[in-house]
């Protein structure tokens, strides 16, 4: 018994979307971390995958009955630069499989060995950047934001080149989809047209069914991604992430969050903060995301308008109409998170105007952000709590100076203080995963092999919005000297 009832849609495409090939076995495969309670949604025996028959299964040293193990293929635009063909070159599909939930997902090993895509790479994942996936999507998860998940995490007993040896690993991940905007453009590179429609179809029976046999299922689907990417964006704005490597091939369809590489948290609000030591120029800063998300949309676009419409003044039409819905539905969703973050619950025209007010001082004073909006909510339900969130700015009169319109706006809506504060901390997290926690786990973790710092901070972030006795550690923003400048791609 395999444990995998697998069904392979995607495998049932023709075989130019992908190239199949067995996982690399590994040296001495050790299960670092199962995700039970995910292994439970999706149809697994968590105590199968805990054995050693599961745990090489993780590993990639053993491949189930039924399973597709593929790499996909894909194209993608990286900073901007287009590469007509990337694809996995270290990841395998290794099935999909239908949940209790009634949900399709697919399990892919990232680490998995070489692909037919793999070009000057290794096939190879470190075991850090492998934790930090995994920290970093079941953190995203716990805040609500749709993500990739993670189901395990194994070290791989084999060391890795990268600028020096790093311990192997292999994560596990989890996806409704791995079809990217660069999957699109694979075949829009190649003008294949008709791998086009099939791809275009299968993600419309994956993400949108109710469009398959409508009128314009193509322009459904278009304007489905761009609502989905909208909100996505907008929640992370909310929370303070900033993906770091938002390439078209790390963009998917289904509107969840991929590929966490150099992604990180803002401590101190800034709109123009990057933490990737690979991006140079800013292009994928904290406040670019917006734009960047809508670039990589119309790149999306240019794939599909060859089945909008056959006219292609009209097919142009459709697609700048269905891009031109990015903005309002990005503002809206946004601006509708910030009113909850400092607790309005009516809508009023002048509320982008106190919000920006506030973002701009928060930047001068270098505000930590997720501090401040539990702090606010405090001063919600207690004006005596001023003080308390008034010190996060270098200059408290900065606070001061917006606190006392802001209470005038709440003072209109009336309800009761207690209330307000209670809804405040249901949209504002107390505990993130901070730069400086992450390294500190993932350093005992890797250089130390103590994994109780991984562990705790996990516990911590599956609940970061309810605060708990013990954990104010977590809550702290980094000591000049724990602050992390930079975060690596780490492949
Ligand atoms: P990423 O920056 O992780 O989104 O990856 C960009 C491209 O490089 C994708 O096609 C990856 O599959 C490929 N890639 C990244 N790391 C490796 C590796 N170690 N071996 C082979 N391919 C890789
Ligand atoms: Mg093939
Ligand atoms: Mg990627």
């Amino acid at each position: 018994m395999s444990g995998f009832a697998f069904d392979n849609s995607y495998a049932r495409l023709p075989g130019r979307f992908y190239a199949q090939r067995p996982p690399t076995p590994v040296a001495a495969p050790r299960l670092l971390r199962l995700n039970a309670a995910l292994a439970e949604t999706l149809g697994l025996e968590p105590a199968f995958l805990a054995s050693p028959e599961g745990v090489a299964i993780l590993a990639g040293n053993a491949v189930p009955e039924g399973a597709a193990s593929l790499a996909m293929a894909y194209a993608g635009h990286q900073f901007g630069q287009f590469v007509p063909q990337l694809g996995d070159g270290r990841a395998l599909l290794l099935g999909e499989v239908v949940g209790r939930d009634g949900q399709r997902r697919d399990i892919q090993l990232k680490g998995s060995g070489l692909t037919a895509f793999s070009r000057q790479g290794d096939g190879r994942a470190a075991l850090g950047p492998v934790l930090r996936e995994y920290i970093l999507a079941e953190a995203m998860a716990a805040l609500g934001i749709p993500t990739t998940r993670a189901l395990a995490a194994v070290a791989t007993g084999e060391t890795v080149r990268r600028e020096r040896a790093l311990p192997g690993g292999v994560l596990v991940r989890v996806a409704s989809s791995h079809i990217r905007v660069g999957t699109f453009q694979f075949f829009a590179a190649r003008q294949d047209l008709e791998g086009l429609r099939l791809l275009a179809d299968h993600t419309i029976a994956r993400h949108d069914p109710h469009l398959a046999g409508s009128p314009a299922p193509y322009l459904g689907l278009l304007e489905a991604v761009v609502a989905r990417q909208a909100d996505l964006v907008a929640r992370w704005l909310l929370v303070g992430f900033i993906h770091g490597v938002m390439n078209t091939d790390n963009m998917a369809l289904s509107g969840e969050t991929i590929d966490y590489g150099p992604c990180a948290f803002l401590d101190a609000y800034d709109p123009a903060t990057v933490f990737s030591s690979i991006d140079h120029y800013g292009r994928y800063a904290y406040g670019n995301q917006p734009p960047i998300a809508q670039w990589n949309l119309a790149r999306l676009a240019e794939c599909l308008l060859p089945l909008l419409a056959e006219d292609e003044e009209e097919a142009l039409a459709q697609a700048r109409a269905a891009l031109g819905g990015f903005w309002p539905r990005f503002e809206a969703a946004w601006l509708d998170g910030m009113r909850r973050k400092i607790g309005l619950a009516e809508a009023r025209e002048e509320d982008v105007a106190l919000v920006q007010d506030l973002l701009d001082r928060m930047t001068k004073n270098k505000v930590d952000f997720t501090l401040f909006f539990r702090a606010l909510g405090d001063a919600a339900a207690d004006p005596a709590a001023d003080a308390a969130a008034a010190t996060l700015f270098e200059d408290p009169a900065a606070y001061q100076g917006w606190a006392t319109g802001w209470r005038q706006r709440l003072a209109q809506e009336g309800g009761k203080p207690e209330a307000r504060r209670d809804a405040m901390r249901a949209v504002n997290p107390l505990y993130i995963p901070r730069n400086h926690q992450v390294e500190a786990a993932l350093s005992a973790a890797v250089e130390r092999q103590d994994l109780a710092p991984f562990e705790a901070l996990l516990e911590v972030l599956a609940r970061p919005f309810e605060e708990r006795p013990g954990l104010e550690g977590y809550t702290l923003p980094p000591q000049p000297q724990e602050r992390v400048l930079q975060t690596f791609c780490g492949t």
